[in-house]
């Protein structure tokens, strides 16, 4: 399987907590590497372009508002199948149909504030990383 990168935000409610070494943890377990990460306050523009896919949805004004509600942290993850991998890490969106052992059934608050977001496929993975980090920030 080909080495691939994905994009990764561990989300306000993660970072309230003191949860960023206890999820960077289960990352690493699993075979990701880090190879970018810094803790950011995301404007609400940035939310809002981030998201912009989910516009239409009555969830959308909600989204916005907790991403911006305290800091992130973003990163990229390096690994085989990196894409796919994280996704399987993190499990589903709502934690309470999480697999045990997931990053969301361990951590997440609800389905809403579920603690990280993971690229879902190369393309939006190339895009992602690149609102956030130039390539010199990235060191595999
Ligand atoms: P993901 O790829 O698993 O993160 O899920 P989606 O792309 O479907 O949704 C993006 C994000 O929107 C999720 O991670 C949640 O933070 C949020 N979200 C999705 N569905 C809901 C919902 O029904 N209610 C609320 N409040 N937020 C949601």
């Amino acid at each position: 399987m080909a080495v691939e990168r994905t994009f990764s935000i561990l989300k306000p409610d993660a970072t309230e907590r003191n949860l960023t070494g206890a999820i960077n943890a289960m990352i690493e377990k699993a075979g990701l590497r880090i190879v970018a990460q810094k803790r950011v306050r995301i404007t609400k523009e940035q939310a809002e372009q981030f998201y912009s896919v989910h516009k239409a949805r009555p969830f959308f004004g909600e989204l916005v508002e907790f991403m911006i509600s305290a800091p992130v942290v973003v990163q990229v993850l390096e690994g085989e199948g990196a894409i796919a991998k994280y996704r399987d890490v993190m499990g589903a969106t709502d934690p309470s149909k999480a697999a045990d052992g997931t990053i969301r059934k361990t951590h997440a608050k609800s389905i809403g504030e579920n603690s990280v977001h993971g690229s879902d496929s190369p393309e939006n993975a190339a895009i992602e990383i690149s609102q956030f980090f130039s390539g010199n920030e990235i060191v595999g």
